[in-house]
């Protein structure tokens, strides 16, 4: 490979797909070039492009019937990296939200594990289309282009069965309805990058908090996942921007019954009307409500660390005791009230938070001699574009390189 070889990175969702491009060093190094979305798709189609050190490579609108939908905006983007930036990746790594009960590992995609990832749609009906439309398209254009599928379930699967079931028959676990936890390849950075920053607590009892929009929690041992506040789908767990996170089923027993709320109501509701939005009536975006004066937004401020340090307890005792915490994704890393707020009904645990570390946001934000808590900043496309080169260099098995990062 040349140094100018590069791997494209695609999350695609309802009304967006985010892009980036990494450069493929000689001896398999990866440095981010190019982070990018194109959004408003079907309604105000956009496409935003930065290079690696933040200067603005493209901004500019689309005309709405030229992109209607997830592979068109793929296209678009594809095209502006082809003619404009003398791109075309030599891979594609695609974050897929549900590998179902088997894949454990990022795969190589073909027709038959399209048709297999098709099948959990039913799992992640928001997500999962969408993160398929462009890999078909892409698999029907370019058959030989390498793609590749990373899953934000797979860091969960070898999780014991007791922490896989719900106290449901069990052939309803056959039929795949199972506790899978999602955010996978936020915790599998997280995992792989602790023995480089915190290498005393990386074979440890770790809770490792993403507290972005959507939000979750991993126990993790010795780098592995053993238990996650999300279940079956991405619902659970956490109160989230717009989701409610762990609601006991009688209330949607209530709403569909008294309420006479319809599935796709339902669904709806709880995916885009509760969490942070519902509570406070005021928004889903934790800077808008830490800045307002409303004590609604106070309360689901405070409601919302409630619910991270009653899941600390939860995943504590999954682990047996705790050796370190690590915050990460929007809130966690940026948010030095809601980390303090959070560690304050923590101290039971041993955790005493350094005020000016963690004000500075440093990689280590407790005081001495106190249980250690880490602000560590996620990578999920880094970790799609090692997953992606690493199954396009087992393909060339004489290559020595495995992707490391940069
Ligand atoms: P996602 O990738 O799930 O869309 P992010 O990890 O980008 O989400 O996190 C988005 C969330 O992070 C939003 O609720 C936003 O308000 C919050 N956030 C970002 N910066 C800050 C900050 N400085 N203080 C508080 N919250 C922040």
């Amino acid at each position: 490979m040349t140094t100018m070889d590069t791997i494209l990175i695609v999350n695609a969702g309802s009304s967006s797909v985010k892009f980036q491009v990494f450069a493929v060093d000689g001896d398999g190094r990866l440095r981010r070039r190019i982070k990018g979305q194109v959004d408003g798709i079907g309604s105000r189609p956009h496409l935003r492009a930065t290079g690696s050190s933040g200067e603005k490579l493209a901004e500019r609108v689309y005309p709405i019937e030229s992109v209607g939908d997830v592979p068109a905006a793929l296209q678009v983007a594809a095209d502006w990296l082809r003619d404009e930036q003398r791109i075309t990746p030599l891979a594609v790594g695609h974050r897929v939200v549900h590998g179902g009960p088997d894949y454990d590992r990022p795969v190589l995609i073909d027709h038959s594990v399209v048709g297999r990832l098709e099948r959990y749609a039913a799992l992640a009906p928001l997500h999962q289309p969408h993160n398929l439309a462009p890999i078909r398209a892409l698999l029907e254009k370019f058959p030989s282009l390498p793609q590749v599928a990373c899953f934000d379930t797979a860091f969960h699967r070898h999780h014991d069965d007791i922490a896989d079931f719900y106290a449901i028959p069990c052939q309803l676990h056959e039929d795949g309805v199972r506790r899978y936890g999602f955010h996978g390849l936020s915790y599998e950075y997280i995992a792989t990058t602790l023995p480089k920053v915190a290498p005393d607590i990386a074979t440890g009892r770790v809770i490792v908090a993403h507290l972005g929009s959507g939000a979750s929690m991993c126990a993790l041992l010795g780098g592995r996942s053993i238990e996650s506040t999300m279940g079956f789908t991405a619902l659970d767990g956490l109160p989230m921007g717009t989701r409610p996170g762990q609601i006991d089923p009688g209330v949607l027993l209530y709403l569909i019954s008294v309420k006479g709320m319809a599935p796709a109501e339902l669904q709806n509701f709880l995916y885009r009307d509760c969490g942070l939005k519902g509570l406070s009536g005021i928004s889903n975006d934790m800077r808008e409500l830490q800045t307002s004066k409303e004590p609604e937004a106070a309360f689901a401020v405070e409601y919302f660390a409630y619910r991270v340090a009653l899941s600390a307890g939860m995943l504590a005792a999954a682990l047996q005791g705790v050796d370190a915490f690590v915050f990460t994704a929007g809130i966690g890393e940026n948010s030095d009230g809601i980390r303090a707020r959070i560690a304050d009904r923590l101290g039971w645990l041993g955790v005493a938070l350094d005020p000016s570390e963690n004000h500075r946001h440093s990689l280590r934000i407790s005081r001495p001699d106190t249980t250690p808590v880490y602000v560590v900043p996620t990578d999920e496309e880094l970790m799609i574009a090692q997953h992606t080169l690493s199954l396009l260099w087992s393909q060339r098995p004489s290559h020595p390189a495995r992707g490391r990062a940069s």
